[in-house]
C-alpha cells in the first residue's frame, strides 16, 4: 500500500499578503507573482474582510507551481485595541461569517467618509479622490485615503500619511465597526477555519491584548500567533512563543506585503514547513489548491 504524505506542499511560506481587493496596491495574480519572485512556494492571500481575490490567486499559484492557502484578516476591536485576526482555509459561505465581514465592510464605506469629510474641512481632498484609489468594492481602508493624499499632493506616501493627518491624535480618526477577539475567533473556527492573531505585539500601534484574554482566545479556538512579523517587538516575540509553548498552538512568520503601499517584501518573515503542515491539519472548511 503507497501511503501518500500529507506534506505536498514547499516551503518557503509566506502566510499574509494583501492586493488591491483589499489595500495592497496590486491585484490578487500579481501579489503571487511577486512572491514567487521574491523566492517563495506556498502563498496564503490574506485581503482585509474580504475572500475575492482566492480564485485569481489560486489560478496564478498553480501556473508558477507554488501552493496557495486561502485567508483573510478578520477586523476585530479588544476595547480600545484594533486586533486583526487571520483566519486561514475556512468555508468562505459560511453565512455567520459572511454576514459579519458583510457588516465590516460596509461600516468601513461610511467611517472613511465620515474621515474624509473631515480631513476636507482642512484640506483640499473629496469622497471622489478616495474612489478613484480603490478597485471596485474593495475593503475600504485608511490606506486608500492615504493613497487619495498622496495624489493629492498633500503627503509624499502612506507612511507620511499614517505619521500625521490619519494619525488619531490629528483628530480625523474615526472608529468602524469591528466584532470582539472572541466573536472573530469563534466565526472563524465554526466557518473550519484556523485562527491566528496577526502583528499580536506592535511598538507604535495598539499594546498587546491582556494574557489571560488571551487565554480566553485559545479557550474559544485560537489556533496561534503571528509572532515573527516586521511590528512585533522582541519581548512581544518571546512572550508568544512562551505562551504558544504552554498552550500547544501554531507560530507563523509573515511579511504583510501591500504592494508599494509599505516597505514590507514579500519572504522577509517565513512560515517553517511544520508550522504550515499544522495549519492545513486543523483547517476542515477549505483545503489549500496544490500544483
Ligand atoms: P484601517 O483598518 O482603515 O484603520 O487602516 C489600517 C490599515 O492601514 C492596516 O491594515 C495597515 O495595512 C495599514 N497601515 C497601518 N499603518 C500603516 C503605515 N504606517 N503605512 C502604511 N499602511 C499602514
Ligand atoms: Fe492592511
Ligand atoms: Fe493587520
Ligand atoms: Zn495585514
Amino acid at each position: 500500500m503507497v501511503v501518500e504524505h500529507s506534506r505536498r506542499f514547499a516551503g518557503p511560506a509566506d502566510l499574509h499578503l494583501h492586493s488591491n481587493q483589499s489595500d495592497g496596491t496590486e491585484s490578487p495574480a500579481e501579489v503571487v507573482r511577486q512572491a514567487h519572485a521574491y523566492g517563495l512556494r506556498t502563498v496564503a492571500l490574506t485581503d482585509h474582510d474580504r475572500t475575492t481575490g482566492w480564485a485569481e490567486a489560486a489560478e496564478a499559484a498553480h501556473g508558477l507551481g507554488m501552493t496557495f492557502i486561502p485567508g483573510m484578516e478578520l477586523s476585530a476591536k479588544h476595547e480600545w485595541r484594533s486586533v486583526h485576526v487571520l483566519g486561514y482555509l475556512f468555508d468562505p459561505d459560511d453565512g455567520d461569517l459572511r454576514a459579519e465581514t458583510e457588516r465590516i465592510r460596509s461600516d468601513r464605506v461610511g467611517r472613511a467618509e465620515r474621515i474624509v469629510r473631515s480631513i476636507g474641512r482642512d484640506y483640499d481632498l473629496h469622497w471622489d479622490d478616495v474612489l478613484a484609489q480603490t478597485t471596485t468594492d474593495a475593503t475600504v481602508g485608511r490606506p486608500h485615503i492615504a493613497d487619495a493624499l498622496v495624489a493629492r499632493g498633500i503627503v509624499r506616501d502612506r507612511t507620511e500619511a499614517f505619521d500625521g493627518i490619519l494619525h488619531p491624535r490629528e483628530g480625523y480618526y474615526e472608529p468602524h465597526y469591528a466584532p470582539d477577539p472572541l466573536t472573530a475567533v469563534r466565526l472563524i473556527t465554526n466557518a473550519g477555519g484556523v485562527a491566528i492573531i496577526a502583528h499580536p505585539v506592535t511598538a507604535g500601534r495598539d499594546r498587546m491584548m491582556p494574557v489571560p484574554f488571551i487565554d480566553r482566545l485559545v479557550d474559544a479556538g485560537l489556533g496561534g500567533f503571528e509572532v515573527d512579523h516586521r511590528e512585533n517587538t522582541e519581548a512581544g516575540k518571546a512572550l508568544l512563543r512562551d505562551i504558544a509553548t504552554r498552550r500547544g498552538l501554531i507560530v507563523t512568520g509573515s511579511s504583510d506585503y501591500h504592494g508599494t503601499g509599505k516597505p514590507n517584501r514579500p519572504g522577509e518573515n517565513t512560515t517553517s514547513d511544520d508550522m504550515v503542515e499544522r495549519l492545513i491539519a486543523k483547517a476542515t472548511g477549505s483545503t489549500p489548491s496544490y500544483p
